[in-house]
């Protein structure tokens, strides 16, 4: 069957256990009955979850950066290679699950969450160019530094052969190979792309926030991250069904594979963590994000069933796993509830 085809009416009613994530006959027009129902909750949640840039103000950041002593040198350079990294990754994303993932996933609730990240990559995207038209920043300079500041196209480099993989209207899942080939690329996206090469981002904007600078920023970056936290739960849970559904697929071969993957994930984010923190801002060191990413790494190994890379790594930074943790509380700056309210009225103006 094709990856949209209308199933014909001798094929009879959709059973739950024809469906699979991958390579399924079922037709992927019927919803229902569900199988996977937590793909359908982190749709629902995403959805309860929504939120617009643009309802965030920013006045307070925009006085900060106009501010000659508002920053640091240091802090202002994080800012910009910061942005420079997130204005481009998200679009990057949003084409990665719309051009590649999506046609390979043959399973309709999981097709409903994707449609759902979809959006919320184009809301981001929709974020970081509110910040850097807010703040009047040069959009040439940071909308072209994954081209210009080399750390940040390492780490887009490191992922385009992955992208390409899924995008490629050549490639067909099927195969052992194929196959294999889109479970590599799912983890390289969930828990290297959406999974830690966002962290440090995240730390550094949320620590301008704890200390009262770029609020607005920071309360975007908030929300982005518990969205990104969802994309990557997602992903991690779709990664560990195709795993149980096509055990064959995880030699030991693969997972040592996968695991130099991750290794190397690490590397280049560490450098991307020196290069915008030359000499360290906030009371933060190069040390301990090398601490903090190695924990994370350690952490996405285990989420999908491998051995930790860095045994005895920590979180230099707990206040990042109250933040996650907040799910739909005051938001952490106490600027806004950042439960979505507009859902129960209905206005057409
Ligand atoms: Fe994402």
């Amino acid at each position: 069957m094709n990856d949209y085809t209308i199933a014909s009416s001798s094929a009879g009613r959709i059973r739950v256990e024809d469906k699979r994530i991958i390579n399924s006959n079922a037709d992927v027009n019927q919803l229902v009955p569900f199988k996977y129902k937590w793909a359908w909750e982190k749709y629902i949640s995403a959805c309860a979850n929504h939120w617009m840039p643009q309802e965030v103000n920013m006045s307070a950041d925009i006085s900060l950066w106009k501010n000659p002593n508002g920053l640091t040198e240091d802090e202002r350079l994080m800012v910009k290679r910061n942005l420079g990294f997130f204005t481009t990754a998200d679009s990057l994303a949003a084409n990665n699950i719309v051009l590649g993932t999506y046609r390979h996933i043959t399973n309709p609730e999981c097709r409903q969450y994707l449609l759902r990240q979809a959006f919320e990559e184009a809301i981001h995207t929709h974020a970081y160019q509110y910040i850097v038209e807010s703040l009047g920043l040069d959009e040439g300079e940071i909308f072209n530094m994954y081209h210009e500041v080399s750390s940040i196209r390492e780490k887009d480099e490191f992922l385009l052969p992955f992208i390409d993989t899924l995008t490629n209207p050549d490639f067909k899942t099927g195969t052992p190979e194929t196959d294999r080939q889109l479970l590599r690329s799912l983890i390289v996206f969930a828990c290297i792309m959406e999974g830690l090469f966002f962290y440090v981002g995240f730390v550094q904007i949320l620590a301008l926030g704890r200390q009262n600078k770029m609020t607005g920023a920071a309360e975007q970056y908030q929300y982005i991250m518990r969205d990104e936290s969802m994309h990557l739960n997602f992903g991690v849970d779709v990664i560990n069904q195709i795993k149980l559904e096509n055990p064959h697929l995880w030699t030991s071969e693969f997972r040592e594979e996968i695991r130099g993957l991750m290794q190397q994930g690490v590397e280049l984010e560490y450098r991307y963590a020196e290069d915008t923190m030359p000499r360290g801002v906030l009371g933060m060191n190069a040390s301990m994000f090398k601490e903090y990413l190695r924990f994370i790494a350690n952490r996405r190994c285990q989420q999908i069933g491998l051995d930790m890379l860095y045994p005895g790594a920590s979180n230099p930074f707990p206040w990042m796993a109250e933040i996650i943790d907040l799910k739909k509380e005051k938001n952490f700056f106490e600027t806004r509830v950042t439960e979505y309210q507009t859902g129960g009225a209905l206005s057409w103006d």
